[in-house]
């Protein structure tokens, strides 16, 4: 495909490098995130700018946003799609490129956003849009909701993005060296890839030496965010033929992508030559997932920048000038006075305090030990662990008051972590006399900073092994902020115990599931939290700020995504 290349406004189409994610989170007002994927992606982008990384993304731009949340009368979780103008912050690009769904043309045209670090580095983003005048009433709408409808509009939006995206970029003159999958919902791109290096051979019946998997595998990196099997995205063969067609034979893509189905994962795995999981432990429970691969780890990490306090920055300006672009030196904040620390603790807090009230018109106290839980609402997150004996939380209680903040979003279909919404809910009227809980509604990148910096104890109670790498904490532990988790996740290999703080539950032991035992976590919840934690609280402030200084000398230095992305470019794009 050959074409004049289109200027991209304000700054040049000079990346090798292509990002392709589902849903990208970079600010509160570009709403195409619906949880920890999205805010990743926005945080690789925003440190790839930082570090000048030769970076271009690919999403959708989600016209409907995920949804806005809403809480009713009786707890329940409803749903509005999101209004917003992109042309308020995006420029719209002249090139159009054009797919086959169904046997139809589909148009697609692109928004750019620019992201600007302070280092003067740039990365675009482009964002697709079918909603074009050329399009059918239906296809405008493929790329208005994330992760909305069926399984068939999402194998549209999938091809939008992974065959759209790449035809997109060549249209737009860019010469990309290496393809990075965020998830495999771009998948894809491989088949785009396979046909433009597609070789000449001589009888167009030997089909194996027709497709150059090899050279698409060098061009092609692989992340991927699903630990359990039945998280991975995967089409029927039937709908496939009807809704894609046949992009390379079936024969072939059935080699690749499954023999039942089509398996997004599979398709990815056996296309690049590089991938990994997004921790230490993810990466092993992903080898066991696909027996035969070879699965690096790459840790996931949050844009410091982003993920820090307006007190603890200006702290950290003070005491440790240019941490923001190399949070490394965050190394250092042991020389950091601890009232400092102490103070821009409880200004952050209060901010959180006068936030709560102002939305819910709930006084919480600021001398109170907050618990701060906020996520996507789905089972395996068990945002109620802590409620599991509830007489026993209540006695705990009498020691030391404490107060727990919830907020998170349930994806509309997802019927147990809406009900999970509900009972925490109900708990905000039912337990309000000895423990204050407060759930605040549209849990979105704005309301996440208030709360991972304003709150005392960051709380994560995942089902192991479900939780492939969590984010949450790192912004805490950012902001001084200290970790109470389950031994999954990125949190293995940032706990040290009673040091950055406290683990629940046992050690990490098999890669696959373990069943249930909330009973054996909860009492470690409890016997920790009246023990350790409400003690060191309320009658050891001294040795309380010095857990608050570790998790950001020793956490927040190493789980940053400017550390995470020098890690991609030496161990994946170079390769
Ligand atoms: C960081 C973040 C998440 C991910 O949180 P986890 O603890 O990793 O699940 C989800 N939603 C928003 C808005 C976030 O900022």
């Amino acid at each position: 495909m050959t074409s004049i290349p289109v200027r991209i406004p304000m700054t040049n189409n000079n990346a090798t490098i292509a990002y392709f994610s589902m849903e990208i989170g970079l600010t509160n007002d570009i709403p195409t995130y619906s949880g920890g994927l999205g805010v990743l992606a926005g945080d690789t982008i925003k440190s790839s700018a930082d570090l000048e990384i030769p970076i271009v993304a690919v999403t959708l731009i989600s016209k409907k946003g995920f949804f806005s949340q809403d809480i009713d009368g009786e707890g329940r979780q409803v749903e509005y799609p999101v209004d917003w103008d992109p042309s308020r912050f995006m420029v719209r690009l002249p090139k159009k490129v054009k797919i086959q769904i169904e046997g139809r043309n589909v148009y697609i045209q692109a928004w750019c956003y620019t992201v600007r670090s302070i280092t003067g580095g740039e990365v675009n983003v482009l964002y697709l849009d079918t909603d074009v005048e050329e399009n059918t009433k239906e296809d405008r709408e493929i790329t208005a909701v994330l992760y909305g409808g069926d399984v068939h509009y999402r194998l549209k939006q999938e091809i939008v993005l992974g065959i759209g995206g790449v035809r997109m970029l060549h249209a737009l003159g860019f010469h990309i060296k290496k393809y990075h999958m965020n998830e495999g919902h771009a998948s894809f791109l491989t088949l785009e890839l396979l046909v433009l290096n597609k070789r000449d051979v001589e009888s167009v019946w030997d089909e194996n030496r027709i497709w150059d998997t090899n050279k698409v595998k060098d061009l092609c990196v692989f992340t991927t965010h699903t630990p359990i099997e039945a998280g991975h995205d995967r089409f029927s063969y039937d709908l496939v033929k009807k809704v894609l067609g046949e992009v390379i034979p079936f024969e072939v893509l059935k080699r690749l992508g499954g023999e039942h189905y089509l398996n997004m994962t599979f398709l990815a795995l056996n296309l690049s030559n590089y991938v990994n999981g997004v921790a230490k432990k993810h990466g092993e429970v992903s080898k066991n997932l696909f027996p035969g691969y070879e699965i690096n780890a790459i840790t996931n990490g949050v844009h410091s920048f982003t993920w820090t306090c307006e007190s603890f920055k200006r702290v950290y300006d003070k005491h440790i000038p240019g941490w923001a672009n190399e949070p490394e030196l965050l190394v250092r904040s042991e020389i950091i006075p601890e009232e400092e620390i102490w103070e821009a603790h409880l200004h952050a807090k209060g901010c959180l305090v006068d936030y709560i009230k102002k939305n819910t018109a709930i006084e919480i106290r600021p001398d109170v030990l907050t618990i701060g839980f906020a996520r996507r609402f789905t089972s395996y997150k068990r945002a109620d662990l802590i409620f599991l004996n509830l007489e026993r939380l209540l006695k705990i209680s009498e020691k030391g008051r404490i107060q727990i903040i919830y907020s998170g979003k349930a994806h509309p279909k997802d019927t147990p972590g809406k009900d999970i919404i509900k009972k925490i809910v109900e708990m905000t009227k039912t337990v309000n006399d000895n423990i204050k809980v407060v759930f605040l509604k549209n849990y979105c990148i704005e309301l996440a900073l208030k709360l991972v910096s304003g709150v005392d104890i960051w709380l994560n109670t995942p089902l192991r092994p479900r939780e492939a790498s969590g984010t949450s904490g790192m912004k805490a532990a950012h902001n001084g902020v200290i970790n109470f988790s389950i031994l999954d996740g990125w949190w293995i290999e940032g706990h040290i115990e009673g040091i950055t703080g406290w683990s629940i539950g046992p050690k990490p032991v098999e890669s696959s599931l373990i069943p249930v035992n909330d009973a054996t976590d909860a009492e470690d919840l409890y016997y920790k939290l009246e023990n350790l934690i409400l003690p060191m609280y309320y009658h050891d402030r001294s040795q309380w700020i010095k857990v608050m200084k570790n998790s950001i000398s020793k956490i927040a230095y190493y789980f940053n995504t400017n550390h995470m992305m020098r890690r991609y470019v030496t161990e994946a794009y170079l390769r």
